[in-house]
């Protein structure tokens, strides 16, 4: 595609852009009066502005219905997780019974590893991509010590070659092969939170089954900024937060994919609670741990109903667009935002993009390395009304959002770092 780093030409963009209304949904902070150039969806996405309507009619129906609200109006709180079930199915690109909405992410990530992490003295490490979110890293960590083995020994990374940034696909394969029945599980992000490299999962999945061991994802960079096919592409199981791309608000909760073969199967080790259990014969109370059929089954608590409304209003735009809307308008802002990147860099030099060049080996985040000056640089586009992100050492993350940012915001980003 053919890109100019001027505002005619962003302008211009934006007019032809389908999904250029989707912008008016969603509430900017504000900086002088202005929305702020907001390039911080992977972080915290921005608020729908149907999210507080959602809110407030739980509280109505709460103050109006008090217990009896959960049986009552048109979205009963004694089954809220299904009215997420099938749009969250959709997004993912999973079966209705594979899917749950439940918890958050890490707490999600460990009820998984309880199921799916069960070593045994030969077989009993975890590939993994170095330099993981250090929640996924604790919690495999901990799962290694829980279970008795030195995480040292437990823990294999897979990292870049010397004088790479980000992970090639035959690599990790060859160390999944080498490692071969040694292996319980192989767990990688969607995308890595660092570099942006959007990994190749079905080559993932299926060199972790051919060695007789379990694959799952975390997709928290993953979920609402890339089309997924998890149902087809695999892998045993994934984990999601829907508060960064998913926009549904801090500590929103977390989605759940189990591939089907492993959704009936009751012999299946669990952590359980009552709302896992069979939803005919819950409130008998009684003895006896009977599942749910599916990902519904590794439900432990009743769900927590305003993050829940949050998240259904958000899931509402996302059905409205389609991810392959998102997608194609994504392909562009992202690839918009390279070349503005490309060009400040080309007269100042100031960092080096590490995230892939090739569009599908990313979703729409790019991530900067800076040197030293890295951190004012930071400072001065926050103190400008742009907002990124800066993870330590030295790294700034854009990540330019289809559904509310513009390519106007892009231009004007690169006009700000060119200051
Ligand atoms: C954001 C993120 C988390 C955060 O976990 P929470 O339990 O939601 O606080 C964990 N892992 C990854 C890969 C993330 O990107």
């Amino acid at each position: 595609m053919h890109y100019e780093d001027t505002r005619a030409f962003a302008q211009n963009q934006d007019a032809q852009d389908p999904l250029r209304t989707c912008r008016d949904q969603f509430l900017f902070p504000q900086h002088n009066g202005h929305p702020v150039l907001y390039f911080c969806g992977n972080s915290l996405g921005l608020q729908p502005k149907t999210v507080r309507p959602a809110i407030l009619a739980e509280l109505d129906h709460w103050a109006e219905h008090g217990v009896e609200g959960h049986f009552r109006g048109d979205l009963p709180w004694m089954h809220y997780h299904k009215f997420l079930t099938r749009q969250t199915a959709r997004l993912v690109g999973a079966l209705p019974h594979e899917v749950v909405v439940m918890n958050t992410l890490t707490v999600n990530l460990h009820l998984m590893l309880v199921s799916f992490y069960r070593p045994t003295r030969e077989r009993f490490k975890i590939v993994m991509e170095a330099g993981a979110f250090p929640s996924d890293q604790y919690a495999m960590e901990t799962q290694a010590r829980w279970h008795g083995f030195d995480p040292a020994e437990a823990i294999v990374e897979v990292a870049p070659r010397p004088g790479e940034d980000t992970l090639r696909t035959e690599d990790i394969l060859e160390t999944i092969e080498r490692e071969g029945d040694r292996i319980a599980l192989v767990i990688f992000g969607g995308v890595n939170y660092y570099t942006g490299q959007f990994y190749d999962l079905p080559a993932i999945a299926a060199a972790a089954h051919r060695v007789g061991a379990y694959a799952g994802f975390d997709l928290a960079h993953t979920a609402g900024n890339l089309p997924l096919q998890l149902h087809d592409w695999g892998g045993d199981f994934a984990v999601w937060c829907s508060y960064k791309y998913l926009n549904s608000g801090p500590g929103g909760p977390s989605g759940v994919f189990m591939h089907e073969r492993h959704g009936d199967n009751p012999a299946l080790p669990r952590f359980a609670g009552w709302w896992g259990h069979d939803e005919s014969e819950r409130f008998q109370m009684r003895k006896g741990f009977k599942p749910m059929r599916g990902a519904e089954g590794w439900q432990l608590s009743n769900a927590q109903i305003f993050s829940f409304a949050a998240h259904k209003a958000s899931l509402d735009v996302f059905e409205a667009v389609g991810m392959e809307a998102l997608r194609a308008k994504s392909l562009q802002l992202t690839g918009y935002l390279e070349f503005v990147l490309d060009e400040v860099n080309r007269k100042k030099n100031m960092f080096r993009i590490i995230t892939p060049r090739d569009p599908a080996a990313r979703g729409c985040q790019i991530s900067a390395l800076t040197d030293h000056r890295g951190k004012a640089l930071f400072d001065y586009m926050t103190e400008n009304g742009a907002i990124a992100d800066w993870r330590e050492p030295n790294v700034i993350r854009f990540a330019p959002v289809p559904l509310y940012n513009s390519f106007e915001d892009v231009w004007q980003v690169g006009q700000l770092l060119a200051q």
